[in-house]
């Protein structure tokens, strides 16, 4: 164990241990050998963040202002950029991305700070007309309080971002709980955090092994509000809890998510969008577009296509710039993807390209691709979270649109068609939170992002993300300094 990385516990700006003493190892997936070893957090260490949390509320930073807070959102982005490479690398670690898309990501990540540093001197109230002109009434709005903030592993810090920059934008304090599988970038960005100079407490982590860990903090009285990233599954738990403290929730959950292909497109740029789709991050990404819905005439045509893209990826050590997918970040995930491919090929489907990469060993899944799939079927229903893209066709337009929104979840989707008419026609008719015309995966601080259904409940990034982190206070000033009958009211 002496040559692994060590990360402690961030409670109240320093690094302290679990209140248990334990630890446990991060496993890098492309070597399969831990690399780092953390402390393993416990629902006492929760009470202690949440408890640290609140009393950065409760001081300097309850009257920071706006601009001030702007300031330090600012230097957060610029430590970001100048510590990009490391953070990379401890998520190419963690989760087996491709180094060059971390890389690209740490980037990004930089900009949602910069935009919501932005946002943060604009939080304005507004002053509201009522039928009695004896009052001046205007509005305040608050920072929520405490924020409990859960992620998955995939893109730990980009989704962490996702909840942060808003949040301390408003004013809020933070405790965050990041995966089991991927945990060490968000401990290592906490220490940027007390960099910067935000007071002592406004973010604090707590990692840990255990999955009752982020059920205590979801469920914790001491927390104002829940933002949470990750499965379906958990996000109904997680909604749950917080319910029991009457709390609001931000969901941002699984995908199914449909690229509808008309005959008009262009192939070879729908083909490309395809594969970006589902192949980048190895299918790894909530929105991946793993339904293929193509016109019937097409179908052969853009199979092809992709599957001669898919065969062509290079899969192989993540941090070298030729590899264009690394293994599936953990071992449960990667035994889940082959359950589904398994289970596919049991309920009809065929394989156009890829399965199981034993040649390679490791968690690596090849592109996969798999032709003739019924709209019922397992893997046209369930989240994959792998680079799995199944393929049906339709006929026409209405059933293009029908096999779209046949599915539980919303969270993305794109149309693929050179006719203007159609493509913001059936953009419309498209239950996802994300449609993209044209294109594919393209995210920004400044679009809302969020899902319909078992996608999720909220919207992240974009100017109204602060209003997930604000109350809204109405003060009313009485005018004439005189008195009125007790007993009525307005
Ligand atoms: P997960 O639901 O297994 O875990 C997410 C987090 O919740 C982890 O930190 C985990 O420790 C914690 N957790 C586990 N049980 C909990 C409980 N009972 N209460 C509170 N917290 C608990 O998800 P995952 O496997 O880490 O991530 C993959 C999933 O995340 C996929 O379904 C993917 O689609 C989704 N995702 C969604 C988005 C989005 O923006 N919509 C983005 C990325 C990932």
């Amino acid at each position: 164990m002496a040559d692994l990385e060590r990360f402690s516990l961030r409670i109240g700006g320093t690094d302290v241990d679990s209140a248990s003493g334990a630890t446990f190892e991060s496993q890098n997936p492309y070597t399969q050998k831990a690399w780092a070893v953390l402390a393993d957090g416990t629902p006492a260490d929760v009470d202690r963040a949440v408890a640290a949390a609140r009393e950065a509320f409760q001081g300097p930073w309850a009257h920071a202002t706006g601009f001030q807070r702007a300031v330090l959102l600012r230097k957060l982005a610029d430590l970001v950029t100048s510590n990009g490479d490391r953070l990379a690398r401890l998520e190419v670690n963690d989760s087996g991305k491709l180094l060059r898309e971390m890389t690209d990501q740490m980037v990004g990540l930089a900009a949602w700070f910069h935009y919501f540093a932005g946002v943060a001197d604009k939080i304005e109230g507004r002053q509201i007309p009522t039928p009695n002109p004896n009052y001046l009434v205007y509005t305040r709005r608050e920072a929520i309080g405490v924020v409990a903030a859960i992620t998955p592993w995939n893109s730990p810090l980009l989704l962490l971002a996702w909840k942060l920059a808003p949040a301390l934008a408003a004013g809020c304090t933070v405790v965050v709980k990041p995966s089991e599988h991927a945990p060490a970038s968000t401990v290592a960005f906490a220490q940027l955090v007390d960099e910067a100079g935000f007071p002592p407490g406004v973010v604090n982590v707590v990692t840990s092994s255990a999955p009752e860990v982020g059920a205590a903090l979801a469920a914790h009285p001491g927390v104002d509000k829940v933002a949470f990233t990750g499965s379906t599954g958990t996000g109904r738990h997680v909604a749950v809890a917080a319910a029991g403290n009457l709390n609001p929730v931000t969901l941002e959950l699984g995908g199914k998510s449909p690229q509808v292909v008309f005959e008009d497109a262009d192939l070879a740029a729908a083909a490309n969008g395809v594969v970006s789709g589902v192949f980048a991050a190895a299918g790894q990404t909530c929105m991946a577009g793993s339904r293929l819905i193509v016109h019937e005439s097409v179908h052969d045509e853009l199979v092809r296509l992709i599957t001669d893209r898919a065969d062509a990826i290079r899969l192989g050590d993540p941090t070298e710039a030729a590899a264009e997918m690394g293994p599936i970040a953990n071992a449960p995930q990667y035994e889940k993807v082959l359950s589904y491919l398994h289970t596919a090929q049991a309920e009809g489907a065929t394989i156009a390209c890829g399965g199981t990469a034993d040649d390679i060993g490791g968690y690596f899944v090849a592109p996969t691709v798999l032709t003739g799939v019924n709209p019922d079927s397992t893997i046209v229903r369930e989240e994959v979270f792998g680079p799995v893209l199944s393929v049906y066709s339709f006929t026409d337009e209405e059933q293009a649109v029908r096999y779209a929104n046949d599915t539980r979840f919303g969270l993305a989707g794109a149309v693929w068609t050179k006719d203007v008419h159609r493509a913001h026609r059936v953009a419309a008719a498209l239950r996802a939170g994300t449609v993209w015309i044209n294109a594919y995966r393209a995210v920004s601080p400044s679009v809302p992002f969020g899902g319909y259904g078992a996608s999720g409940i909220g919207r992240e990034s974009g100017l109204d993300a602060v209003d997930a982190y604000t109350e809204t206070k109405a003060v009313w000033v009485e005018l004439t300094g005189g008195t009125r009958d007790p007993f009525t009211i307005g």
